[in-house]
């Protein structure tokens, strides 16, 4: 497939600062029970890889490394859930913002876990109302199969088939998330689906997974795309100067 994704953490500085500093992408995850058979980070991998995909032989992209712990209050009562919440997740995408605007173009999120939503959200008006250039994707899958269902579980057995305990999989609580949000919101996930599957990963295939990581990859590659097409070619990389006047500390 090319060119691999230029990984910022493996770079040397020199190099970043030389090559073409347009798009910085960066996935956001989370750290949350994924039923009895997929892995806490299952949101995170699945972002990371389609954010691979997407950014492969773009030139002018980095790759930064992805922000694993997100917003999972309602997996709360799962041991093994790690969450920072809704706000601390926007203030750290702020920062990271601010950050990144100080040498990248524009800075891409590219969102794994819904529960991130909200922040991401507040975190692209405030970067926009700054002057800053932040633009949010999320790895949407089809309706229906809310969470740990057959859809992300075909994705991490074409991703990691190692990590999937298919002999532990079960259905959980199959009513339509709609339906469920005033329980979910409520008691959180614990209280509607003990085992904490919101679907049913019955019928999940590597085949079926390889199928939805080639569509969400291209379109993130699109989104990637029209972000670079807006930019002006020959427009300076902003600097240092822009950060902002309400936070001094901003960049540091
Ligand atoms: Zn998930």
């Amino acid at each position: 497939m090319g060119r691999p994704a230029a990984a910022l953490a493996d770079m040397r500085w020199p190099e970043v600062d030389s090559g073409p500093r347009r798009v910085l992408v960066v996935p956001v995850g989370s750290l949350e029970q994924h039923g009895p058979h997929l892995p806490l980070d299952t949101d995170t991998r699945i972002a990371v890889a389609v954010a691979r995909g997407a950014c492969a032989s773009v030139s002018g992209v980095a790759l930064a490394p992805a922000i694993g712990i997100g917003a999972s209050g309602e997996h709360r009562d799962f041991p093994g859930t790690l969450s920072i919440g809704t706000a601390a997740l926007t203030g750290c995408l702020i920062e990271l913002g601010r950050h990144s605007s100080l040498h990248w173009r524009a800075m891409l999120l590219v969102n794994g876990h819904g529960g991130n939503t909200e922040a991401l959200r507040t975190v692209t008006a405030r970067l926009g109302y700054e002057g800053r250039v932040c633009r949010i994707w999320h790895a949407t899958l089809p309706g229906g199969d809310a969470h740990a269902g057959r859809l992300e579980t075909s994705i991490m057995l074409a991703l990691a088939p190692q990590a999937v305990l298919m002999s532990a999989a079960a259905a959980g609580c199959r009513l339509p998330i709609e339906e469920l949000m005033p329980a979910l919101r409520a008691g959180g996930v614990r209280a509607v689906s003990p085992n904490g599957v919101l679907g049913d990963p019955c019928g999940a295939s590597a085949a079926e997974g390889r199928k939805l990581l080639t569509e969400l990859t291209s379109g993130l590659r699109e989104t990637l795309q029209r972000l670079l097409n807006n930019m002006t070619e020959g427009e300076p990389v902003p600097n240092g100067q822009t950060a902002s006047p309400c936070s001094p500390g901003a960049s540091r």
